[in-house]
């Protein structure tokens, strides 16, 4: 294939994408699709090989993944912490940090990532792309929770699809700084789940500030994202060993 041809197939792709994502009211410049889409063709390429993400066609890709990880910048909080240092807890093959970091250059975001093959993959993305605010760490959320240089730095975590919430707060609020907040993609049971992490909010000292609802278009069910406030420091035993929030949520 030429570069010509090469060329229009990434801008086909860009404008695609564009037509996906307009309508959820993202507008994006021609240079920000053109990234999103070569860092989607990698990850197509990459999935074949080492399991990144499941979606049945390139609509449904940008749909359940850009799109979704896109809703976050909708948290006004994100937008009035310029610039935000935020950490994506069990990353996979990048969402939702490398959209974020893809469409705004206001917030760095680190990959926390316990599968070595995903980081591999998150990191030659970053090169690839060109991210100078994406970077990625390779380790388990409950050994890097504990470490020094993590602890109390961020002033918001991402979490999406990585546990039921009371193992998410747990694996979370360490890292954010006292005032900083836990943003987490949920599904449609945050109020059952909410109700069950009573325990969970009030031992590391989180506190519900929002859930705001959403559908994705052709997508029936209803999805949420969460704000969790920290209200104080964590206490020194969270988060347990490894294995531990997930196997016996608080
Ligand atoms: N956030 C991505 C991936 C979700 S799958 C998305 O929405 O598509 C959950 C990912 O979290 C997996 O890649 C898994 O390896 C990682 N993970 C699970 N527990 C973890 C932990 N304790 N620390 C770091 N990563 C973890």
């Amino acid at each position: 294939m030429d570069n010509t041809t090469k060329e229009k197939q990434s801008n086909s792709g860009a404008a695609d994408i564009r037509q996906i994502i307009q309508p959820m009211g993202f507008e994006l410049e021609e240079e920000q699709l053109v990234c999103l889409d070569k860092y989607l063709v990698e990850l197509e390429r990459a999935n074949a090989t080492t399991n990144l993400i499941s979606y049945r066609d390139k609509k449904e890709l940008v749909l359940k993944h850009v799109a979704d990880s896109l809703m976050l910048l909708k948290d006004s909080d994100i937008m009035k912490t310029i610039p935000a240092v935020c950490l994506d807890i069990g990353s996979g093959g990048g969402f939702p940090g490398v959209p974020l970091c893809i469409v705004s250059k206001d917030i760095s975001v680190t990959l926390l990532e316990a599968t070595h093959k995903k980081t591999q993959f998150l990191e030659s993305i970053i090169k690839s792309v060109g991210l100078g605010n994406c970077h990625v760490l390779w380790g388990r959320a409950e050994e890097f929770g504990r470490d020094a240089a993590h602890r109390e730095k961020y002033d918001f975590v991402f979490a999406r699809a990585l546990g039921d919430l009371s193992t998410v707060l747990e694996l979370a609020l360490p890292f954010l700084k006292v005032g900083g907040c836990l943003i987490a993609h949920r599904g449609h049971e945050l109020m059952r789940e909410i109700d069950a992490a009573g325990a969970a909010l009030k031992e590391l000292h989180g506190q519900v500030e929002e859930h705001v609802s959403y559908q994705l278009p052709g997508l029936d069910h209803e999805r949420f994202v969460v704000r969790v406030r920290k209200t104080a420091v964590t206490p020194e035993i969270y988060p347990r060993r490894s294995g531990m929030p997930a196997k016996r949520p608080l």
